[in-house]
């Protein structure tokens, strides 16, 4: 069956990977990306190329208006919600606490945690039975840093991944019975851009090699586990973490 999928963040890194390979399966996607609209574009052109439709649109997961135009846009081109990839995500340099300004905290609070919570309500609205959904799937891309902290480096960013897998649990338990399952993948160290936005981009090749695999993970190989939660395949599984960390 043809699904739907709405996935933020998604003309780079682990968002692009899922959009790919939800295209090479015939689904169709929404993606939404904030500043560089010719890697949507180019997202756009790649899944088209793969098979599926695809449509993509500006959207700030932060902002709640933004989020509502993204869902009415996969409803009103597609016609139905089958799934929602909560992705989008930032984090910042590398500091200590005693170093770090409330700023900071805010903006990636506001991203990795008020933009998921937003998504998440959106999604909920449109695939709840009792309000005419037909259920679905949401699949939240939080982070190993909720498990390990982040310590000396970015605590403020574990804390908002900390905060996912915590409104992870609570979703699936409330958004059961009305058949949206709610799990999260949690990736550990990714070859993506995410390293240099965070000023430092050497991070994967750096830490790599310590996981227990020997090598920091492919987006590819996040998006495989994040299209299985997506999938039929886990009809029985929500309210599951999918470390997907090489060990680490
Ligand atoms: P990336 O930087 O390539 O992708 C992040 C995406 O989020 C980009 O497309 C960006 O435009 C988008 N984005 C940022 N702020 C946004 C906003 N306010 N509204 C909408 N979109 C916004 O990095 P990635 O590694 O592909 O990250 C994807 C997710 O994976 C993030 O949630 C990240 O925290 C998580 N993650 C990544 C790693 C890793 O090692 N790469 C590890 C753990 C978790």
């Amino acid at each position: 069956m043809t699904k739907t999928i709405v996935i933020t963040g998604g003309s780079r890194g682990i968002g692009r990977a899922t959009a790919l390979l939800c295209a090479k399966r015939g689904w169709n996607t929404v993606i939404s990306y904030v500043g560089n609209k010719e890697a949507a574009e180019q997202t756009q052109a790649d899944c088209e190329n793969a098979g599926g439709k695809c449509v993509i649109e500006r959207c700030d997961v932060a902002c709640e208006q933004d989020v509502i135009s993204l869902f009415a846009s996969a409803i009103n081109g597609f016609g139905t919600l089958d799934g929602v990839v909560n992705n989008a995500g930032i984090v910042a340099s590398p500091q200590p606490i005693i170093d770090m300004d409330i700023a900071r905290m805010q903006r990636i609070f506001d991203t990795n945690i008020l933009g998921a919570y937003i998504v998440a309500r959106e999604a909920a609205r449109h695939m709840v039975r009792s309000r005419g959904g037909a259920g679905g799937a949401i699949v939240n891309v939080s982070s190993m840093a909720a498990k390990l902290g982040g310590p000396n480096e970015y605590v403020d960013y574990a804390g908002s991944k900390g905060a996912m897998d915590a409104m992870t649990i609570g979703l699936s338990k409330e958004l059961g019975p009305e058949g949206v399952r709610v799990n999260a993948v949690r990736p550990g160290i990714i070859e993506t851009d995410i390293h240099a936005s965070g000023g430092r981009p050497n991070r994967a090749a750096d830490l790599g090699p310590g996981c227990p695999l020997g090598r920091a993970g492919k987006a590819e190989e996040v998006a495989e586990s994040i299209i299985w939660l997506l999938d039929d395949a886990s009809s029985y599984v929500t309210g599951a973490f999918m470390d997907v960390s090489g060990g680490r």
